[in-house]
């Protein structure tokens, strides 16, 4: 902030020294130098006005990105995962992350209905969202950032784009009809980094996006809503039980909690608490089904013991039951109760 204010007074000073000199002159005579800058809707965006009469756009916080170790580091550009050497059991239990310090330093990529969700899809892991749109619509960097990958992918992405984050987190695009970046570029928040596509494994035009930490993905509709393209949180705590394909943004935002496994079967399958109340559920149901009542039409010729026995149960359960003694006196057509 304080180095693009000083450039400004620079310029300023040296606006005031050329204007009395080149009083003269038309304006597109004047040499090319800077005058003022204008501040725009995006807070990484200014535009530097020249004496010429000429503007351009000039990005005061990618100076402050480019010396960041983020962006070297693990930095791979012709493969997808990038921390093949790091495991999740590696990482803190759970960090916090800053998503943005100002306004506009973030920008939904596309603002839209999430058709498939983040999770287990026809017996695949789903890694991110899908929102349909329309061929061509362009696609914003949801951070500011530097493009890591951009190729088309033959695994399944298309054309795909991946930014990487100063906080590390990392924004996947995929299906792209074209890109728009190459690897290597900072972009600002909102910056056009791809058009809508079907490019790949996908049936019909939409984004598919994701965000991953050190290559682990978790669900964006943590981060985002988009809805209304609202952001959630401007620190957000990555807890490491995120990274479960089944662990998802809807539970946290139903019940405030989040469905965490608490067990694991023998067979590797993880038991949550809603998978236990669930059963719970199901043991009193069952228990109840035990409770109801059931009858005995007496026969002729039948006696407790006989009903008893035929029936699973004693003579003394018989009696519990009906409110009578081993000595009662039984009558055909009666019901009895037997359960
Ligand atoms: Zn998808």
């Amino acid at each position: 902030m304080r180095s693009s204010l000083l450039r400004v007074m620079i310029v300023v000073s040296m606006v005031m020294l050329s204007a009395t000199s080149l009083r003269a002159q038309r304006l597109e005579d004047l040499p090319r130098i800077a005058m003022d800058t204008l501040s725009t809707g995006n807070s990484n965006a200014q535009v530097i006005i020249y004496t010429n009469n000429t503007w351009e756009f000039y990005f005061p916080g990618l100076d402050s990105l480019i010396a960041k170790n983020v962006y070297n580091s693990n930095w791979v550009t012709d493969q997808v995962f990038a921390y093949k050497g790091t495991s999740v059991n590696d990482l803190p239990a759970s960090m916090e992350l800053s998503l943005f310090s100002r306004v506009g330093d973030y920008k939904c990529p596309v603002v839209g209905r999430v058709t498939s969700k983040y999770g287990i899809r026809r017996g695949r892991n789903h890694n991110g969202i899908d929102i349909p749109l329309k061929l061509r619509e362009p696609i914003y960097a949801a951070f500011p950032g530097r493009v890591r990958y951009s190729r088309y992918n033959g695994g399944g992405y298309g054309n795909l784009v991946i930014v990487r984050h100063d906080n590390g987190l990392e924004t996947w695009y995929g299906h792209l009809s074209k890109s728009n970046v190459e690897v290597g570029d900072y972009v600002v928040a909102g910056s056009v980094i791809g058009f809508a596509g079907s490019t790949g494994r996908s049936t019909g035009v939409h984004l598919h996006f994701e965000i991953r930490y050190q290559d682990l993905t978790f669900d964006p509709e943590r981060i985002f809503d988009f809805e209304t393209g609202d952001i959630r949180y401007q620190n957000f705590v990555l807890d490491k039980s995120f990274f479960n394909i089944r662990s998802n943004a809807s539970e946290l935002l139903e019940d405030g909690e989040e469905d965490i496994a608490l067990l694991a079967t023998e067979d590797g399958e993880e038991i949550t608490s809603e998978d236990i109340l669930a059963n719970i559920e199901k043991i009193q149901e069952a228990e109840a089904k035990k409770l109801e009542p059931v009858y005995y039409t007496i026969k002729s010729g039948d006696t407790l013991s006989r009903i008893a026995s035929r029936n699973g149960t004693t003579v003394s359960e018989l009696c519990r039951l009906n409110g009578i003694s081993r000595n009662s006196i039984i009558r055909a057509g009666r019901q009895l109760r037997i359960k």
